[in-house]
């Protein structure tokens, strides 16, 4: 049996008509920037998440990269992150000209720790972190009710990198009130990806920004197109950070398929969860499955976990990886090298001590979980696994 990380093939099927008919409509539209699919979109996903407003812009990275620059992040200046996500989230502050300061991720979810957060803003006397990114990862929200407690009383924004994270839930409290909040509604600037292998995947790159601020929003907005209002008239320096029509169609019509596509990821973490359990290899110490933490993804009304991966993290990570992938398992890893060690760095990479992020660099491992998964499927690599720990 063969079992890839992802079969977009799989998906496609599903809607393929209807996605060549909204393609082939911008084609023939000849409206490829701005227009009213982009609109349409930019509605939809801030409605969907919960925020005021929803700018569409060219990537995820570059949706990091416009929030940091509406927030005047320049060089000399500090962002507090974590060291445990994809590249861009450190990527984007560097070139702007500032320093990542790093606060570990907690063990279990894999987000940054507040506990370290807290600490690095006590540590941080001459008041130079100027923006805090909590990363989503893997499709669960960091702790956003104590990172705003402490972004609040330091008067810090948070720029939440909710690229692996569109539609996922949390509860969040503030000032005594909990409410079920979804990534990106709660800091002053939420930012997707939809790069195919993302929940939400467009037909190529792009991005968008969620804010509740309605000057930020339009300062992002301006941003985007290169600081000009009214046009050729430039207020400030942006970009060209627009998003394509054809992306904007295309991401339409997977956006009325996000949250049945999330409750099918999250079946399928519970069947692995199972079969994991039920074979005793978790009991063996061998392999840790993921915790949701805010409650069980997959029994829960809400989507508390969307999954965009499934992370195990087990002893023999490379050994395994090479079994699985001998077997014709698609499996990956999601990320070989913190942040922090990275080589652009320069020498500030010897300087981070982020114990909790190197170990699971070292042992954490992708499953495929994506929805079209068959249970049948998910055995084989279960038992595949088993296999190789025998
Ligand atoms: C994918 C991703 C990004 C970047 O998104 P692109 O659309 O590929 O530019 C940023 N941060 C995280 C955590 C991601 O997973």
């Amino acid at each position: 049996m063969k079992v890839p990380l992802l079969d977009l093939q799989a998906q496609l099927k599903t809607f393929e008509e209807e996605m060549v008919a909204a393609v082939t409509d911008v084609v023939r539209s000849t409206r490829y920037i701005g227009g009213p699919e982009i609109e349409a979109l930019e509605k939809e996903i801030s409605e969907y998440s919960g925020a005021a407003y929803g700018i569409g812009v060219s990537s995820g990275t570059d949706a990091l990269l416009v929030a940091l620059m509406a927030l005047d992040i320049k060089e000399g200046d500090l962002v507090l992150t974590t060291p445990y996500s994809f590249f861009a989230t450190m990527g984007v502050i560097l070139r702007l000209g500032a320093r990542p300061v790093f606060a570990d991720i907690d063990p279990v979810s894999y987000n940054i720790d507040p506990e370290k957060v807290a600490q690095a803003l006590a540590d941080d006397t001459k008041k130079r972190i100027k923006a805090i990114i909590p990363v989503h990862l893997y499709g669960q929200c960091a702790d956003m009710t104590r990172i705003m407690a402490l972004a609040e009383q330091y008067d810090i924004p948070v720029v939440e990198d909710a690229a692996q994270a569109i539609g996922a839930e949390c509860p969040f409290t503030e000032n005594g009130t909990t409410r079920v909040m979804k990534a990106g509604a709660i800091g002053i600037a939420g930012c997707f990806s939809f790069f195919p292998s993302k929940n939400l995947g467009g037909i190529g790159d792009g991005g968008m920004v969620i804010s509740q601020g309605e000057q930020f929003a339009k300062k992002v907005e301006l941003l985007r197109n290169h600081g000009a209002y009214p046009k050729y008239y430039h207020k400030m320096v942006g970009g060209n950070f627009r998003l394509d029509a054809l992306q904007a169609a295309a991401l339409r019509i997977k956006l009325r398929h996000l949250d049945s596509w999330h409750k099918q990821r999250a079946a399928n973490a519970a069947t692995y969860n199972k079969l994991f359990s039920d074979c005793g290899l978790i009991s063996g110490a061998e392999i840790t499955t993921p915790v949701s933490v805010y409650g069980e993804a997959s029994t829960d009304e809400n989507n508390y976990h969307i999954y965009n991966q499934y992370i195990l993290r087990v002893s023999q990570r490379d050994g395994l990886r090479e079994w699985l992938l001998k077997n014709d398992i698609g499996c990956e890893v999601y990320y070989p090298v913190p942040l922090h060690k990275q080589e652009c760095l320069g020498v500030d990479a010897e300087k981070w001590d982020m114990p909790h992020a190197e170990k699971a660099a070292e042992e954490t491992i992708a499953l495929p979980i994506y929805p079209e998964l068959t249970t049948e499927m998910q055995m084989y690599v279960v038992e595949t696994i088993k296999k190789y720990y025998q």
